[in-house]
């Protein structure tokens, strides 16, 4: 059996007025996240995880942010391929662990919905998905609500 663990990252801008779409799922907040796509960060770290577990490079490699093809595409469908990709390659996702570090909302009421939305898309049970939140205590962009992060590492294995 091989294992495999990648790490992602992702960051976009919040601005007032926005949707903010976080894990699939989208909150109630005074800003949202600004991107190309539905600046989905939670989906796009996990879509660098899978991919870079696997060694099949990023999201940004396979969709673009100047490609109008995925212009307001919904970050679901990165999942779905990013999924497609590593199980053409043979491997099984064996979990996913995933911070988000934001000032506001609170993430912690979102989190079931955010795992009944993802799960389905990679085809996993929704115990394998973790999502945890935290705060920047008040520093630096995410503390000053400009900016939201996301981080996520995967294990793969293939039997
Ligand atoms: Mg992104």
């Amino acid at each position: 059996m091989k294992m495999r663990v990648g790490m992602g990252f992702d960051v976009h801008q919040l601005e007032e007025g926005k949707d903010f779409w976080l894990g699939g799922v989208k909150l109630v907040a005074e800003k949202g996240a600004v991107g190309h796509s539905d600046a989905d960060v939670l989906i796009h770290a996990i879509c660098d995880a899978l991919l870079g577990a696997a060694n099949l490079g990023d999201i940004g490699f396979h969709f673009s942010n100047t490609d109008a093809r995925w212009k307001g595409m919904q970050s679901a469908f990165f999942l779905q391929e990013a999924t497609r990709m590593i199980t053409e390659k043979g491997w099984q996702i064996e979990n996913i662990d995933c911070s988000l570090c934001l000032e506001k909302p609170k993430i912690n009421p979102y989190i079931p919905a955010m795992k009944q939305v993802l799960a389905p898309l990679m085809e996993i049970s929704e115990e394998l998905i973790s999502i945890k939140a935290t705060t920047n205590e008040r520093m630096g962009y995410v503390g000053r609500e400009e900016g939201v992060n996301a981080y996520a590492v995967v294990l793969l294995r293939k039997d």
